[in-house]
């Protein structure tokens, strides 16, 4: 095999590897340090927003603003099926009840209509995700949550710097929350970050993620909290990735575009990722469906392609479909998105070429037949 394209790397030529050595000749290496000061600032200021707090990774970013919204046992919390497994076991955390709803054929998020039908009164919270880097449609959604009172929570950890109508994701929520894992647009090997303009929400969180000592007095633990710490390293690599997030942002764009222009004859065969008019995609995965749901083409397609050294991704496996999470509602829509569904190579290594390489893959085994 002559070549080997993976669906993620990280890219790592800025500031990383200075600010890591700063981290290492000046021995602050743990959970404290300029670093993480800085990080969490120019984070903030990044998506604009007045809080943000960093932490391990972008999983315990979830469970946060669970905690801090005192859900527990007799709540529910409305979750996506179509998502990453890390969005429903937040909420398994915190004992809650999971209350999946269907995705929208158009965006994948969460769609209003059935989200509408599962709010109940115990309904404490609505996670709303932005999946793959497509914004979800946030104006009728919010307009749902303020009627019924409810928090909005976004899970952005797939859509930093993803637009709704020119606004950033985690602006809309009261919290939201982004992951800094290797494969995500900026990483810092694993962290995360969440992100609020409510100070009070935000003290109690920096609290919970500091094994809940009060911060007026030091050794006094008026709760039980938890070390979600990010490292001063994690932030030094996170700064410098964040350094260049918006050079990130247009290469992923320009990726796209080219995928969408050699993709365009294939579309019997396939469908390309789509962008609403009111949205700015940060793809952070190029993500394409088979047309045909014979519960079959999608795999060997996936198989071909690792025959050609191009790793692909299957879309996440819906929640209601997985063991801790089993729900026997019907979600027809995402169960069809998900059997259909791959991801294909997107990140920042990649050149025209690969790009070609990999339109050519797919059209060699559409037309094989
Ligand atoms: C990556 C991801 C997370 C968090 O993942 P970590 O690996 O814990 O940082 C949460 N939700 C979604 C949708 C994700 O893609």
């Amino acid at each position: 095999m002559e070549k080997k394209i993976f669906v993620a790397a990280p890219s790592l030529s800025g500031n990383e590897k200075k600010y890591v050595m700063d981290c290492l000749d000046s021995t602050w290496i743990s959970s404290v340090g300029k670093y993480i000061n800085e990080f969490e600032a120019s984070f903030a200021k990044y998506i604009g927003i007045k809080h943000a707090i960093s932490c391990s990774n972008g999983t315990v970013a979830l469970h946060l603003p669970l905690l801090a919204l005192d859900i527990g046992p007799d709540d529910e919390v409305i979750v996506p099926t179509l998502t990453y497994i890390a969005t429903a076991n937040a909420v398994a955390y915190v004992g809650a009840k999971r209350v999946f709803v269907d995705c929208d054929p158009e965006t994948w998020a969460i769609d209003l209509e059935d989200l509408k039908k599962k709010i109940t009164p115990k309904t404490k919270a609505i996670m709303v995700v932005h999946l793959y880097g497509h914004p979800a449609d946030m104006d009728p959604l919010m307009e749902v949550a303020n009627k019924n009172k409810i928090p909005v929570i976004e899970d952005c950890a797939e859509s930093i710097g993803a637009t709704y109508k020119s606004k950033m994701t985690g602006t809309f929520g009261l919290i939201s929350t982004f992951s800094f894992f290797g494969n995500k647009v900026i990483t810092t090997g694993e962290g995360g970050m969440v992100v609020t303009n409510d100070a009070q929400l935000e003290k109690k969180m920096r609290i919970l993620k500091g094994q809940g000592m009060d911060p007026e007095r030091r050794y006094w633990h008026p709760v039980v909290g938890y070390n979600y710490r990010m490292t001063n390293i994690q932030a030094a690599i996170g700064l410098a990735q964040l350094e260049q997030v918006d050079t990130f942002l247009k290469y992923r764009r320009q990726l796209a575009a080219w995928y969408n222009e050699e993709l365009a004859t294939l579309k019997n065969d396939i469908t390309i990722p789509k962008e609403a008019a009111w949205a700015k995609h940060c793809y952070w995965m190029y993500s394409i469906m088979v047309n045909k749901n014979d519960g079959k083409q999608r795999d060997s397609l996936m198989a071909f392609m690792a025959t050609k050294g191009i790793e692909t991704r299957p879309l996440f496996y819906p929640m209601h479909q997985m063991p801790p999470h089993k729900s026997n509602d019907p979600f027809p829509k995402a169960d069809d998105i998900a059997a259909r569904g791959i991801n294909l190579p997107t990140h920042t290594g990649l050149k025209r070429d690969d790009v070609s390489y990999i339109a050519n893959s797919l059209k060699e085994y559409f037309t094989k037949g």
